[in-house]
């Protein structure tokens, strides 16, 4: 076989995910949709808003097509940078302009785009458990490291005093996910405050900046009035990362962005890096439609109450089954803790009851499993049932 050893390794850590949603697929072919409850990927079925509707179908009337299907500078569409820039100077009140907005691939794109510019062999990222189990892969590519934080376990928040240790020479970046995934966690401000003085105190200590990634997909999926800190705010090396996957429901759309303000040292040569690195990377620019799409759509909030639902459903029955969840603040996700010492037997029971869960161990937390509860609410009331024969069968 010719492949690179490197490809060979990463094929064979596959993403659970992935492998757990085409088993869905797969038993939802056998048994029938409506039988199999499936709550392996993150993949958004609240409403695409009817605001992105009318944006496609306006810019598809009236706009020049070699314009909104063409090339433009690499980093985006300098009027839709303008208007992002300008979204988040008035959301944030932090000094934004077009020049600090890179348009990218989804996150996914943004943080290849990042780790690209970043990373030398042997040079490390830290990032704290449970986590996007991509960043892996991402860093991989480099030959350098992911240091993975593990987290307090009474609570899943951030183990601060884990992380001041396991900053070391080569540190280059921490990346910071709230609202987490797989956890459901908002990170407190006592504790994010906390993590800025020690980001602080190690770049002064190492004599280099350490950038914080906020890699943020999740933010307007906040639940109880719930706040998720801007870090860039407290934090002058953070760049932030947003994508509009989840909160407009548009995953395979592939559209986000990076904001790295003239306050993130070194920032200027790393927007012209991650500009070449875009290129270079092969993603060229951001989509183009899609990107005047969102420059439309930069207000449009996101139903809330649709996750809301699901989330408080779920957790409650789930709680009153006897499973032990983490309960969720954001996003759409909820961890359980295997209710078996043997992991893969409990999975085999869930699949026994047409439930597709996802084992967490690649996000660094074994021993529990993600449910992506981004579906219809009458699917998850359909799921009750058979969650209730699976706690039965675990205390046989
Ligand atoms: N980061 C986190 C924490 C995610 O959960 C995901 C997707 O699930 C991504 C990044 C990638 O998202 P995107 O579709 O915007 O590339």
């Amino acid at each position: 076989m010719t492949l690179a050893r490197s490809m060979k390794s990463l094929m064979e850590g596959n993403s659970v995910i992935r492998k757990m949603f085409e088993l869905g697929q797969e038993m939802a072919e056998k048994y029938g949709k409506e039988q199999v409850y499936d709550f392996s990927l993150g993949n958004p079925v609240a409403s695409v808003p009817y605001e992105v509707k009318n944006a496609i179908i306006s810019l598809l009337e009236n706009q020049d097509p070699h314009e909104i299907h063409g090339y433009m500078k690499n980093a985006g569409f300098p009027d839709v940078r303008k208007q992002v820039a300008e979204h988040l100077e008035k959301r944030f009140g932090l000094a934004y302009s077009a020049e600090n907005i890179l348009m990218c691939n989804g996150a996914a794109g943004g943080l290849n785009i990042l780790m690209r510019c970043l990373l030398d062999e042997e040079d490390e990222v830290l990032c704290f458990a449970p986590y996007f189990t991509e960043y892996k892969a991402y860093v991989s590519h480099y030959k350098a490291k992911l240091t993975v934080v593990p987290m307090r376990k009474e609570d899943f928040s951030l183990n601060l005093d884990m992380a001041e240790q396991m900053i070391k020479r080569r540190t280059k970046a921490v990346i910071l996910n709230n609202p987490n995934n797989p956890s459901g966690i908002i990170y407190s401000e006592e504790d994010l405050r906390a993590l800025t003085k020690i980001l602080k105190s190690a770049e002064e200590r190492l004599g280099h900046p350490i950038y914080l990634i906020c890699d943020e997909p999740y933010r307007e999926l906040a639940y109880d009035d719930r706040e998720v800190l801007f870090m860039p705010e407290i934090y002058e090396n953070s760049i932030y990362l947003y994508s509009f996957s989840k909160t407009l429901s548009i995953p395979g759309e592939r559209i986000g962005y990076l904001a790295i303000s003239d306050r993130v040292e070194e920032g200027k040569e790393l927007m012209a890096a991650a500009v070449i690195a875009g290129r270079t990377l092969g993603f060229v620019n951001a989509p183009s439609l899609f990107q005047k799409v969102i420059g439309q759509c930069l207000d449009v909030k996101v139903d809330l109450s649709f996750y809301d639902r699901n989330r408080k459903l779920l957790y409650t029955e789930l709680s009153e089954m006897g499973f032990s969840c983490v309960p969720p603040q954001g996003a759409f996700y909820l961890l359980m803790k295997s209710p078996m010492e043997d992991t893969d037997a409990f999975l085999k029971l869930a699949e026994e009851e047409h439930i597709i869960l996802v084992p967490t161990d690649g996000f660094g937390l074994p021993g529990y499993f993600r449910l992506a509860y981004c579906l219809p609410y009458e699917k998850i009331e359909a799921s009750i049932p058979a969650f209730r024969a699976l706690a039965k069968k675990c205390q046989e």
